[in-house]
């Protein structure tokens, strides 16, 4: 009989532990979700041009967080492919962008899955479905780029002409300022480091200049962010598309088909470096997991690197 009763009380105690771990999944504590998170994209910002330039905000950002130096662009190494799989959560196999002239219209194959006006489900899609407060943004300087993406899960967006960048920056910090106490998710994209490449050569000293050049404007937006109080609570996410070598890219050498992919904020990890597999098509799902959204598009096929964790 005592064997019983302990045997049941065993029983009982684990379904207890099974409840409260199913409870902890089904209800994230709202106190660890991410309160706002912007990410930096740098296009064409190779892995040795990260390791060249003088980039002390970066370095100070990041110090406090972890970067990937051997994260995988999506093929081919192409802009447009490789942002909208950052946005999308999968390949160009899924969301059927392989090219940079892609349009709803004119495009050879359609994507695994569509919303209501056609478009392949992005990361603002899937937040602003289940998270109706939170404030969304995007700011870039390409043009291309934003064409697989639909407009109507944006609350802000803004262009800038020749590849200005500034501008959007200080449009960025507003925009943060503005919906402090919202949840909010900034895309904060610039071309000029890819067009220093194209016009002069990866590894030029143009290129590596632009480099430095974006990372006076991140200093600048940080001291902004910790002058109004809101750099402690921020994700920030470090992401490009590709390398390049020579003048171009979108082949398959190292230095094209590896990236950076930084990130920092509360509960990541502070770490010089992971080494986890890594693929830009994991961004979106990172997104989604800092604000603790689980139920996401199945077509989605990147999945998140776990070690960026402090828990982990
Ligand atoms: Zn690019
Ligand atoms: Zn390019």
């Amino acid at each position: 009989m005592k064997c019983i009763r302990i045997g049941v009380l065993i029983l009982l105690m684990q379904l207890t532990s099974c409840q409260d771990q199913v409870k902890e999944t089904k209800e994230p504590n709202d106190s660890k979700l991410a309160k706002r998170v912007i990410v930096l994209g740098l296009d064409g910002l190779s892995v040795d041009g990260f390791k060249t330039a003088k980039h002390p905000n970066l370095d100070a950002l990041f110090a406090d967080g972890t970067i990937s130096f051997t994260t995988r662009p999506v093929m081919p190494s192409v802009t447009l492919p490789n942002w909208t799989s950052h946005l999308t959560g999968s390949g160009p196999e899924e969301h059927g962008v392989d090219n940079n002239g892609w349009t709803l219209i004119d495009h050879q194959l359609p994507g695994l899955e569509k919303d209501s006006d056609g478009y392949f489900p992005s990361i603002f899609k899937v937040l602003k479905d289940q998270m109706p407060n939170i404030k969304t943004a995007y700011y870039y300087n390409w043009g291309n780029l934003i064409n697989p993406i639909n407009q109507k899960y944006l609350d802000e967006v803004n262009f800038l002409e020749d590849d200005a960048y500034e501008e959007n920056y200080k449009k960025a910090n507003a925009f943060a300022l503005k919906h402090k106490d919202d949840p909010t998710l900034i895309f904060l994209y610039s071309v000029h480091v890819d067009h220093a490449g194209h016009n002069h050569e990866w590894m030029s000293p143009e290129y590596i200049t632009s480099i430095e050049e974006a990372d006076v404007k991140v200093g600048t937006l940080i001291n902004a962010l910790k002058k109004d109080g809101l750099y402690d609570d921020t994700h920030f996410l470090l992401i490009t598309d590709h390398g390049g070598k020579g003048t171009g890219h979108g082949g398959m050498s190292p230095g094209e088909m590896n990236v950076p992919w930084g990130i920092k904020g509360p509960g990541i990890k502070k770490s010089s470096a992971f080494k986890d597999y890594n693929s830009n098509k994991n961004t979106a799902l990172v997104l989604a997991r800092l604000f603790g959204r689980d139920s996401l598009p199945e077509s989605w096929t990147g999945k998140v690197p776990e070690s960026i964790f402090e828990s982990n």
